[in-house]
């Protein structure tokens, strides 16, 4: 059990609708919640419907202190449970009276249920409390840990049952709230949340956030520092530290042009405004699609735009997602499969079929990759997945974004590209800002899709047997197959003419390295680092990749073990600091991995750290 958890986190992937507001507010009270096993709440009794957040951001001693008031729905229950996490409750209040609360066992993965005692009539509940130092979900970062080197930072990750770390909240993927919040920070600082957002900073560090569309607590989002915004279009833009912001800004300038693509394929986008902030490298993931404002790591900025899948992805998450989510952590194949799928999409409206099916390719080879990790556990390669007393963290590999991608790209050459954007389109619209589960997803597929066209389909297969069926799409790429026979002609003769390799796009860079044999020689790589100088590539998907193949391959020219100390010293991306330490494991270099780590651990977030914790046996 522990050997495939560790293997799965090995190849862990970036791991990151129209504005009608009478849509958001009814459903909330009327839904029946299914059964959840990530979550100590239990809605049918009573819920949470909005969140009025006061709370002070203190750099000084690392806390977040404050009050969390939360109107909620009570059908005659005696009490309201929420779930807490390192957390310290100051007192509780219901209906503005003191009221008693108690903290329920505490466990490794969920925290404690929070019970407070309510009346029949209990319209509002709130809790003063504060953040400790074992938060799991913020990283506070020194000055020395930002691109501008001049003042703190702090971000917050929710995904995926982390918002309990810093909020007393219901957290679970099927309660949605509004939420408002009342931030203060230190005056040089400026915060922005997944809600409405300021442009600027203002003059006594108080900023006030708005989120009127009802969205699961692991979308609630902060982020705290010395950044200033810049517009690309009217409602999109971006957010960075002062040294970094003009890169940014030319990096994503193409996001209008996404968000207008993404709104042809399946309908309005109905989150008003689509902005993206650019967080510290120790940011965990590629990116998380907190809407409104989606957070992203600083190595997709590659000074070409090459890396800029990340964004479309987190865009396409604003439909797949944050509109339609995951009921349970089980489904969140749901999230992340129709999200590779729309952003695939998305890429190829704007760059062509060959960009998109590059992308596609790689996919393809990580569910390799991944089910080649995963051969002793067949039952994580479903895709609807069973992850009752296990971290949620477990299902966020491969499996839920290419195998789930695989499914749709198959279901869409079956029924065709038409068949299935007018079966998408209405998919979303008909769940929008509510949550689904697989078996409903099933039902609406059959009706709607299949049963309308008479078209059968091996979907059960697909969905709850592990591994890959046998009518997936073959997805081919004539710009990799050529990448595949320039690597064969290299093993072969020795020499490569560079001239072939001269507009090579850094996916087939990437698809170039990867792809190399077990029995590649440190000569050999020697010889491509002399012409190609991957060592210092500037863009971050081929040095980590390099990377991975020199630790395996004992390839030590042009300092690289120096370069890779820095790297891993620097990044905190769990894909690619997850790749790198599984490739010392793999290599039987553990000892220099674990140097490595001593001194590295300080500056990943909690998500990061626990995972290569577990993976190099230091915890
Ligand atoms: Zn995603």
């Amino acid at each position: 059990m522990k050997k495939a958890l560790l293997l799965v986190l090995i190849s862990i992937i970036t791991i990151t609708s129209c504005h009608e507001k009478k849509q958001t507010e009814p459903e909330i009270a009327s839904k029946t919640y299914l059964e959840e096993s990530h979550s100590y709440a239990q809605p049918n009794d009573a819920v949470i419907t909005h969140l009025d957040l006061d709370i002070d951001v203190d750099f000084d001693s690392q806390i977040i202190s404050g009050t969390a008031t939360y109107n909620i729905e009570n059908s005659g229950s005696n009490q309201i449970i929420l779930d807490s996490k390192f957390l310290e409750i100051e007192s509780v209040t219901q209906n503005g009276e003191q009221t008693e609360f108690e903290l329920g066992e505490f466990d490794e993965s969920l925290g404690q249920s929070l019970i407070i005692k309510i009346k029949e009539d209990t319209k509002q509940i709130a809790i003063t409390y504060s953040t400790t130092a074992k938060t799991e979900a913020l990283q506070w970062l020194t000055t020395h840990q930002t691109a501008d080197k001049t003042n703190p930072f702090l971000f917050t990750q929710g995904q995926a049952i982390l918002t309990r770390t810093w909020i007393p909240i219901q957290d679970s993927p099927q309660i949605r709230i509004t939420y408002d919040a009342t931030v203060k920070v230190p005056q040089e600082l400026m915060a922005v949340m997944s809600a409405e957002n300021p442009k600027e900073k203002n003059e006594n560090g108080v900023y006030q956030f708005k989120m009127e569309q009802p969205i699961p607590a692991y979308l609630i989002a902060l982020a705290v520092g010395d950044i200033e915004y810049k517009a690309i279009s009217d409602r999109t833009g971006v957010y960075a530290e002062k040294s970094m912001l003009d890169k940014v800004h030319e990096e994503f300038s193409d996001m209008e042009k996404m968000v207008v693509a993404a709104e042809n394929l399946y309908g309005d986008y109905d989150w008003e405004q689509f902005d993206v902030i650019v967080l510290p490298p120790s940011f965990p993931f590629g990116g998380m699609e907190n809407p409104r404002l989606t957070f992203a790591t600083p190595t997709v900025i590659a000074g070409d735009k090459s890396l800029t899948s990340l964004v479309a992805h987190e865009l396409a998450h604003s439909w797949s997602g944050n509109l339609v989510t995951n009921a349970t952590w089980n489904d969140f194949w749901l999230n992340e499969g129709f999200t590779v799928y729309f952003e695939i999409r998305i890429m190829e409206a704007l760059y062509g079929k060959d960009r998109a099916n590059m992308l596609a390719l790689i996919g393809r080879q990580d569910l390799e990759d991944e089910l080649e990790a995963l051969k002793e556990s067949p039952n994580d390669t479903k895709l609807k997945l069973d992850l009752k007393g296990r971290n949620p963290d477990d299902g966020m590999n491969s499996i839920a974004y290419d195998k789930g991608y695989l499914f749709l790209r198959t279901l869409e050459e079956k029924v065709g590209r038409d068949n299935m954007d007018a079966f998408l389109k209405s998919y979303f619209k008909k769940n929008a800002f509510s949550t689904t589960n697989t078996e409903d997803f099933i039902s609406y597929l059959n009706e709607n899709l299949l049963g309308k066209n008479n078209i059968t389909f091996n979907t059960e297969e697909w969905i709850y047997q592990p591994g890959i069926p046998e009518n997936a799409a073959v997805i081919e790429s004539d710009a990799f197959s050529n990448v595949e026979k320039t690597l064969e002609e290299f093993l072969k003769t020795n020499s490569i003419d560079v001239a072939k390799t001269e507009n090579w796009a850094p996916q087939e860079w990437v698809h170039f390295v990867r792809n190399f044999p077990k029995d590649i020689t440190p000569d050999q790589m020697q010889q491509l680092d002399n012409s190609f100088d991957f060592t210092n590539s500037t863009n971050s998907y081929i040095t980590m990749v390099w990377y991975e193949q020199s630790i395996l391959n004992g390839y030590h020219g042009n300092n690289v073990d120096t370069k890779i100390a820095k790297f891993l010293n620097t990044v905190g991306r769990r894909w690619y600091v997850t790749t790198l330490f599984s490739a010392f494991a793999k290599a039987e270099r553990i000892e220099e991995a674990i140097e490595i780590y001593k001194t590295a651990r300080g500056n990943y977030h909690s998500v990061t750290a626990n995972t290569v914790d577990e993976m190099l046996g230091v915890k």
